[in-house]
């Protein structure tokens, strides 16, 4: 209720100024009523529209009257029909406008919609209230019928222009954020000088000064924005208007080169706000052409802008980050993100050679991927180690391939997508160690063992070398446990496992822990008299542990070892070596344990090659 009472006593005033302040010579030279309902409708839903209707039309009579001061305009045929009319048109308008809500709640202020806006408010309702005003009224004296129409038009056209914006934009809730960005104090200073600078313009009986009024309304349209450009248009017009109708400015200066001499009268004053009217109006549609094409300028920016926005995101969210680089492997473009994941400063990537922070034994790696890439590969995947800032390696998995994108010479540029996989990477590393490591001992485990001594089998048979295998088993050990308890024996254990490992100074030696408590050693390039000497001191050094171990007939802890030696003839392992480095552990443990046994050598050799010459038979 109180917006409807301060609209419609907002419309009253806007009526009773148009028709006392504006009313020049006989003729309303600014009818700011209809443009000031046309931007109320606007902003009220429509259901309510018949309220604001039904009470402006006896309001405005009234008010039209009493500005006049002449009750017999209160029912004139001209003061009905020029009212409903301008009702019709306003409520038309409104009808058509109001469909596009972003233009109307100032969200977008697209170049299309104030296109339509611009049809509605200067081309069709002027032209239809002129129309209808012309057919109605006898022009006043002096003036042609053409004249008297042009006037009308162009007065509904300026008015519409000049009133519709600044009630649609500068609402409240935009002023409310002007003065939050802190921009108030500026809004006002700017446009308060406007608004001097274009009372000094308009009083210059010279017509240069007019083209300098289109610069200030473009500054404060950067600096304020649309808000302040329509508030200086508004304050513009009846600057103009006002100062034309006295008689004065460049519009008289332009009239003199046309109008014979010395025919001043009202006449003239017409004719010079016509010309107001008309230089006004293609003022504003050049300037709100420019504050849209900004509008739809800054729009495309921001949605650039949240594309780039999404695209970090992703990137962000799946570590993977984009390149471009030349053929050289030279980086052309890459991801900003990418220093966030090296851990440098956002900018520090520009001037980086990458090279320095590649892994050295990797830089190979990357210059065969990118030569596949060149030789026209596609999806090239390669892993890399790289540093970050603090000099931790990282992982990094690389897919690239030739940019699509091709210069007169040929592709120019690899693009391709890095991904951070150090956490797989280090997952994959850790799941290996554990399949391959025996967690007690820190030893490799007997899966590896299988590996490897396939592996020195086959290297020993193709260079015709000796291969020497041993087996060690811990003495009285299931009593160790039983007295000293499972923890004790673990903790032995390692130790045992320990005092092997030392002995063993050659890089090609592998020692495992087969299970429980029994070790293999796999010695290549070593022949039976190095096998007794190793086996002698892996006895002395499990010894020198000097592990107390009252159970045994030794008093300490001791271990019983069996060893074998062979020069394979064959590439397959098939567990012989083993078989009879076993036989040559139970001998030592009947022996008295405590001591190294090696098997018979000969007889093995002769069994393996028989083996082979059977299966040449086969
Ligand atoms: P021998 O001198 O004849 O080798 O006698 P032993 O008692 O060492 O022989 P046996 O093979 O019968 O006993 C092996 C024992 O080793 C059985 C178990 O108590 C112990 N053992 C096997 N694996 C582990 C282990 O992981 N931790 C501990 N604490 N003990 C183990
Ligand atoms: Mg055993
Ligand atoms: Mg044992």
């Amino acid at each position: 209720m109180a917006r409807f009472l301060f609209w419609t006593a907002l419309l009253g005033l806007a009526s009773y100024l148009s028709n006392s302040l504006f009313r020049i010579e006989g003729m309303v030279a600014l009818q700011l009523t209809y443009a000031l309902l046309l931007a109320i409708l606007l902003l009220t839903p429509r259901r309510q529209w018949p309220a604001y209707l039904i009470t402006a039309f006896p309001m405005l009579l009234v008010v039209r009257a009493l500005a006049i001061g002449s009750t017999a305009e209160l029912t004139s045929p001209f003061a009905l029909v020029s009212t409903t009319t301008s009702i019709l048109a306003a409520t038309a308008g409104a009808a058509i406008l109001a469909r596009d809500r972003d233009w109307v709640e100032g969200r977008s202020d697209q170049l299309k919609a104030w296109t339509t806006a611009g049809f509605v408010t200067v081309v069709a309702l002027p032209l239809f209230c002129a129309t209808i005003f012309a057919a109605v009224r006898v022009p006043p004296a002096g003036y042609s019928s053409a004249e008297y129409w042009f006037n009308v038009y162009s007065n509904v056209a300026l008015a519409y222009l000049v009133l519709t914006p600044p009630v649609l934009r500068a609402r409240p809730k935009q002023w409310r954020d002007l003065y939050r960005s802190g921009k108030l104090p500026e809004a006002i200073a700017l446009i308060a000088g406007f608004g001097v600078f274009a009372a000094l313009i308009f009083t210059q009986e010279s017509v240069l000064p007019l083209f300098l009024i289109l610069p200030p309304l473009i500054i404060i349209l950067f600096r304020v924005g649309f808000i302040g450009l329509s508030v200086a248009m508004a304050l513009l017009v009846p600057i103009a208007v006002l100062l034309t109708g006295s008689g004065q400015g460049p519009f008289y200066a332009i009239d003199n080169l046309h109008v014979a001499a010395g025919s001043q009268g009202a006449a003239d004053v017409h004719h010079a706000l016509l010309l107001c009217r008309v230089f006004l109006v293609l003022t504003f549609i050049v300037v709100v052409m420019i504050a849209a094409l900004l509008h739809e300028r800054e729009q495309l920016q921001r949605m650039a802008q949240a594309d780039r926005d999404i695209y970090e995101m992703v990137a962000r969210q799946s570590g993977d980050m984009a390149f471009v680089c030349d053929l050289e492997g030279r980086i052309v473009f890459i991801s900003p993100i990418a220093a966030r994941v090296l851990g440098f400063a956002e900018g520090a990537l520009d001037d980086f050679d990458w090279r320095d922070h590649i892994h050295p034994e990797d830089l190979g790696t990357i210059d065969a991927a990118l030569q596949r890439v060149r030789d026209g590969e596609e999806d090239v995947d390669y892993l890399f180690r790289a540093f970050d800032a603090g000099g931790n390696e990282l992982w990094f998995e690389n897919r690239a391939r030739l940019s699509t994108a091709t210069a007169k010479d040929g592709p120019r540029y690899v693009v391709g997508s890095t991904r951070d996989v150090t956490a797989r990477v280090l997952r994959e590393q850790q799941l290996e160690k554990m399949a391959t490591v025996d967690v007690l001992t820190g030893l490799p485990n007997r899966r590896q063992l299988n590996e490897q001594s396939r592996l020195k089998w086959r290297l020993a048979a193709r260079h015709s070398d000796f291969l020497t295998l041993h087996v060690i088993d811990i003495d009285f050990f299931k009593a160790y446990n039983d007295v000293y308890g499972h923890a004790k024996g673990d903790k032995c254990l390692r130790e045992v496992g320990a005092a092997i490992r030392k002995v063993l100074k050659r890089p090609d030696d592998f020692c495992a822990r087969y299970g429980g408590e029994e070790f293999v050693v796999l010695l290549p390039g070593t022949d039976a008299g190095g096998a007794l000497k190793v086996g002698e001191d892996i006895c002395a050094s499990v010894r020198d542990l000097n592990i107390r171990h009252d159970a045994s007939e030794y008093g300490i802890v001791s271990v019983s070892v069996g060893c074998a030696t062979v020069r394979p003839a064959f590439a397959d392992d098939d567990g012989s070596l083993f078989e009879a480095a076993d036989a040559a552990l139970y001998q030592a443990k009947r022996q008295g344990r405590n001591r190294v046994v090696a098997s018979n050598l000969r007889s093995l050799i002769i069994e393996a090659n028989l083996v082979e010459l059977n299966k040449r038979r086969v």
